[in-house]
């Protein structure tokens, strides 16, 4: 099957023409070049992807070195992989020298050898991500098929390559329940099957791999359903006997979704996923998938929030009582219990906080308080404290209240 004319359609023209030059320029070293994976896939299905990566028999990189050179783009190689990426103005290619992999045993990193493209392909986690299109000018568009993707993507099948293939690489386990829910495909009957096989060769799976699949999934527009299938299939238990799938998690990353910058949403996501976990289950958790400190600290604060949201939950408090009370949590963990906690006053007393209260700060500083007499160290920290809440609070407005309230002050001080 030749695709020349779709591939003419489907990419932007310059992102085409980028293409091709690499592809002349990989011919005149012996060497051929073919798009793959992901592309292939979204052109059948008519999505947009211009995310590319290029398969060279042959040095990936050594070619990936002369087009950055000629083209005057950015070059970003790793030797030790076979892998470049070229960075153009508005674009960047993938280019990976094809390679042959072997298991030393279930989990491990693969030992990698130079290899053909069908080397490269059976490698590959499902049918439909492992099709090539070659951009040689002799077979200009021509599709490589081996495991009939193409066939599968109109049954609309995840399928994988064979057998043991789960059992090389649990993390396919969750890409193939992600794939399935992005593209509302179903799991082939005996990928399906062997998928629940698979289920405890997760244990495998370093915390760093398992928490990048998470992250992965925590990309997608929809991750709730991600999750909620794999709760389904049993697959998060394996991960922590904690995790639960179910409306809530719908509910709420929706709601999260509608509210937040998209650049905060994984991390919030990973408090919600796990706000209902005990104290051992989250340390449990975040030891099994080596969350960074900083991430670790949001989904802690989280939880211990949670327990004293009981404290927000009275008609009248101050503002700067408010603020005072949720200063020290991280913001990641007001924002996850503003959405997780039900519509109660702790819940709007959160909102408070994140809209206003947190950004309020005092007309005068430091230095405009020494020119007033007050003095740096203890006493100087004590008068911009009572300005904040005064503040807070609507008890001084302007500069000229915060000055008179200042000056009244520091004699007692
Ligand atoms: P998308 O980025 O849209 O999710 P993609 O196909 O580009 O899809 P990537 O995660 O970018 O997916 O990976 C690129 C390709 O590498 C995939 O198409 C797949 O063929 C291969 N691949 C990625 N992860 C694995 C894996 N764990 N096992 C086997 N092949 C994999
Ligand atoms: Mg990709």
């Amino acid at each position: 099957m030749n695709l020349a004319r779709q591939i003419e359609q489907y990419l932007p023209q310059q992102l085409l023409e980028l293409v091709k030059d690499i592809s002349g320029q990989a011919a005149k070293r012996g060497q051929r070049v073919y798009l793959v994976g992901g592309v292939v896939r979204d052109l059948f299905l008519g999505y947009p992807n211009f995310d590319l990566d290029l398969v060279v028999e042959g040095d990936a990189v050594k070619l990936a070195q002369q087009v950055a050179e000629t083209s005057q783009a950015k070059l970003l190689a790793h030797h030790r992989f076979g892998t470049a990426k070229i960075r153009y103005e508005n674009f960047s290619l993938d280019l990976a020298t094809a390679r042959k992999e072997t298991y030393a045993k279930p989990g491990a990193l693969p030992a990698v050898t130079p290899g053909t493209l069908e080397n490269d392909l059976i490698r590959r986690d499902f049918s439909i991500n492992a099709m090539a299109i070659s951009l040689a000018s002799n077979d200009y568009g021509e599709l490589v098929d081996p495991y009939q993707g193409k066939n599968d993507l109109e049954h609309r099948l995840i399928r994988i390559l064979h057998p043991e293939s789960f059992s090389d690489d649990a993390t396919r386990i969750l890409r193939a329940v992600r794939y399935e829910q992005r593209l509302c495909f179903e799991l082939e009957t005996q990928t399906a099957q062997l998928l629940k096989r698979d289920i405890p060769m997760l244990d495998t799976i370093s915390g760093d791999r398992i928490r990048h699949e998470l992250e992965l999934i925590f990309k997608e527009k929809q991750p709730e359903f991600v999750i909620n299938r794999l709760a389904e299939l049993e697959v998060l238990p394996r991960i922590s006997p904690f995790l639960k799938g179910d409306g809530w998690i719908v509910e709420k990353f929706d709601k999260a979704r509608h509210l937040n910058k998209p650049a905060q949403l994984p991390s919030l996501y990973f408090c919600l996923l796990t706000y209902s976990f005990s104290e051992g289950g989250i340390e449990q958790f975040l030891t099994r998938l080596s969350i960074s400190a900083k991430l670790s600290r949001a989904m802690r604060d989280t939880l211990r929030l949670k327990t004293k949201l009981p404290l927000l939950d009275k008609p009248s408090l101050k503002p700067s009582e408010i603020y005072y009370l949720l200063r020290e949590y991280e913001s990641l963990a007001i924002q996850a219990n503003a959405i997780a906690s039900e519509p109660s006053m702790a819940q709007r007393y959160l909102q408070l906080f994140l809209i206003k209260l947190r950004y309020i700060r005092t007309s005068l500083d430091g230095e405009e308080l020494k020119r007033l007499g007050i003095s740096a160290g203890p006493e100087m920290g004590k008068v911009l404290q009572i300005l904040h809440k005064a503040k807070l609070d609507g008890e001084v407005r302007t500069r000229a209240d915060e000055t008179k309230l200042a000056l009244s002050l520091s004699p007692r001080l």
